[in-house]
C-alpha cells in the first residue's frame, strides 16, 4: 500500500446516502468546496425506504430539478390506505397539502442517489470519492480537524473546517467522536420481500392490509416490496419453522393471492430490518456534526427516515453554507442547525412511540391482534384526520425552503 494521501476541502461529508448527497450538492451550489465519501462502489443496495415525500418534493422544485425527476421511473400515491373491517380506508390524504406536488413519488433509492449524485457532479467544487470508508476521525486539541478514510488503493487523510457525519444509523463518525445516544425502546423489526405482481392484484400503492394488519405492500412496478412486522427478536424462531411456516405466516396477512408467497424460495429472498428510534443528546462538537439518521434513527412508520434526512440536509446548507464559504464557522452555527432540527426531530419520534404503543395495547390477546390500531380506527371514524394524517407525513412538523443563492456550476 503506498503513503497517505492528504486532501483539503472545506467540508467532509461521511456518507453518500440522501443526508450526505443532498448536503454536498447544496454546499456545492452555494460555492463552498465539498467532498463527500462513501464507503460502498455504488447505491445498489437492499431496499432502503422508497417514499419521497411532498417535503422533498418541494426541495426538487425549489432546485429546479422536477422535470429531470419525474421523468425517472416512479409510482405516485395521493392517498395511503389501509383495511379495517374488510373495507379500505383512507388513513393519510396528501391531496389538499399547500404545496406544488400533493402526492409520495415512490422511487428506488438508488435512482434517487444517483439523480442527486449526477446533479452535485456539475459544481467543479464538489467531490464523490466511491469505496472510500471511514475509519478515524482527526481532532487537535478538542477540535475535529478532519477524517481518515480507507480506499482499495490507498488511506487518505482529509483536512476540513468541517466533518458532518451522515453516515446512517450505525454511524462510525457520531462513535468516534463520542456523542451520546438516547434510545426509546420499540420492540419490533420489519421482514422485507419481493413478490411478483399480477393482474387482479389489489390496487394499493402502499398500506397496511390484511385482517391482522402488520403487512406492508409498496408497488414498486413491476413487483411488489412486502414488509411483515414481528415482535423484535423473534426472526431466529420464526426461520428455526422454517420456510414453509414463513410462507403461511405471510400468507395469512398478505391480501395478494395465497400462492404468490411459493415465491419465496428461501431466507434468502428476505432482509430483516430492526426498528429502532434514537438520537443524539447533543448533535456536535466543534468541527464535527451529524444529520439524518446519523442523528436520529427513525422507525419505518409514516416511511419518514428519507425526508428527515432531506430536511436536515437543507436546513445545515441554508445555516452553515455563508460562514463555511467565508471562513468563519463558529460552534453557534452548528448548534443552530441542531436548533432548527431538533424539534421536528423529537414530535416525530414521540408521534411514532405514540402509534406503537396504540398498537401493543391493541396487541393484548390474540383476538384482539386481529383488530387495526387505534389510530387507525380513529381516522375511519373521522375522516378528515386522514388529512391532518397526510399533512404531517408528507410536509413533517417543520418544512426546510432551499435558500435562494447565486448558482455556483
Ligand atoms: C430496510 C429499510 C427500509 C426503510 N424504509 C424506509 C421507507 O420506506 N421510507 C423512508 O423514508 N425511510 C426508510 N428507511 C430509512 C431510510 O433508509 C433512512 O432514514 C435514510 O436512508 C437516512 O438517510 P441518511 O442519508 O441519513 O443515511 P443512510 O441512507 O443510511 O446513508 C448513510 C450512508 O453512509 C454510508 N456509510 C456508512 N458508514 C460509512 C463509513 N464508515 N464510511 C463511508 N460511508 C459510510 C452508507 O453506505 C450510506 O450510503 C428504511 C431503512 C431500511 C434499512
Amino acid at each position: 500500500m503506498s503513503e497517505n494521501e492528504t486532501i483539503k476541502t472545506t467540508c467532509v461529508v461521511a456518507g453518500a446516502g440522501p443526508a450526505g448527497l443532498m448536503l454536498g450538492f447544496l454546499l456545492a451550489r452555494a460555492g463552498v468546496d465539498v467532498t463527500v465519501v462513501e464507503k460502498h462502489a455504488d447505491f445498489l443496495r437492499d431496499f432502503r425506504g422508497d417514499t419521497i415525500h411532498p417535503s422533498t418534493l418541494q426541495v426538487i422544485e425549489e432546485l429546479g430539478l422536477m422535470d429531470d425527476f419525474l421523468a425517472l421511473p416512479h409510482t405516485r400515491a395521493e392517498k395511503l390506505s389501509a383495511e379495517m373491517d374488510g373495507r379500505t380506508v383512507t388513513i393519510a390524504d396528501f391531496s389538499k397539502l399547500p404545496v406544488k406536488n400533493r402526492f409520495i413519488a415512490f422511487m428506488p433509492q438508488w435512482d434517487f442517489l444517483n439523480f442527486l449524485a449526477a446533479q452535485a457532479s456539475r459544481y467543479p467544487n464538489f467531490r464523490l470519492i466511491m469505496q472510500a470508508e471511514v475509519t478515524e476521525i482527526r481532532e487537535r486539541n478538542g477540535r475535529v480537524i478532519g477524517l481518515s478514510v480507507r480506499t482499495p488503493e490507498r488511506e487518505i487523510d482529509i483536512d476540513a473546517e468541517l466533518v458532518v457525519g451522515a453516515d446512517g444509523r450505525n454511524s462510525i463518525v457520531r462513535t468516534k467522536a463520542g456523542l451520546t445516544i438516547e434510545s426509546f425502546g420499540v420492540p419490533s423489526e420489519v421482514v422485507w420481500m419481493k413478490l411478483s405482481k399480477q393482474v387482479g392484484d389489489p390496487n394499493e400503492v402502499m398500506g397496511h392490509a390484511g385482517p391482522r394488519q402488520g403487512f406492508v405492500l409498496i408497488d414498486r412496478g413491476e413487483y411488489w416490496q412486502c414488509g411483515l412486522v414481528i415482535r423484535k427478536t423473534t426472526f431466529a424462531e420464526i426461520k428455526s419453522q422454517g420456510i414453509e411456516a414463513f410462507r403461511k405466516m405471510v400468507a395469512d396477512v398478505s391480501p395478494l393471492p395465497a400462492d404468490r408467497v411459493e415465491e419465496l424460495r428461501s431466507f434468502d429472498d428476505t432482509s430483516l430490518l430492526t426498528v429502532r428510534i434514537d438520537r443524539l443528546a447533543q448533535w456536535w462538537r466543534p468541527g464535527l456534526i451529524c444529520i439524518g439518521d446519523a442523528a436520529h434513527a427513525m422507525s419505518p412508520i409514516g416511511g419518514v427516515g428519507v425526508n428527515l434526512a432531506i430536511q436536515d440536509a437543507v436546513a445545515t446548507a441554508n445555516i452553515l453554507a455563508a460562514p463555511l464559504r467565508e471562513g468563519r464557522l463558529a460552534d453557534a452555527d452548528l448548534a443552530a442547525v441542531e436548533k432548527r432540527r431538533s424539534f421536528p426531530t423529537k414530535a416525530t419520534q414521540k408521534m411514532q412511540l405514540m402509534m406503537r404503543s396504540s398498537r401493543r395495547k391493541d396487541k393484548g390477546d390474540d383476538q384482539k391482534r386481529k383488530g387495526p390500531p387505534a389510530f387507525i380506527r380513529g381516522i375511519a371514524r373521522w375522516p378528515v384526520l386522514a388529512h391532518l394524517a397526510g399533512r404531517l407525513m408528507g410536509m413533517g412538523f417543520r418544512m426546510e425552503h432551499v435558500k435562494a443563492t447565486k448558482s455556483h456550476a
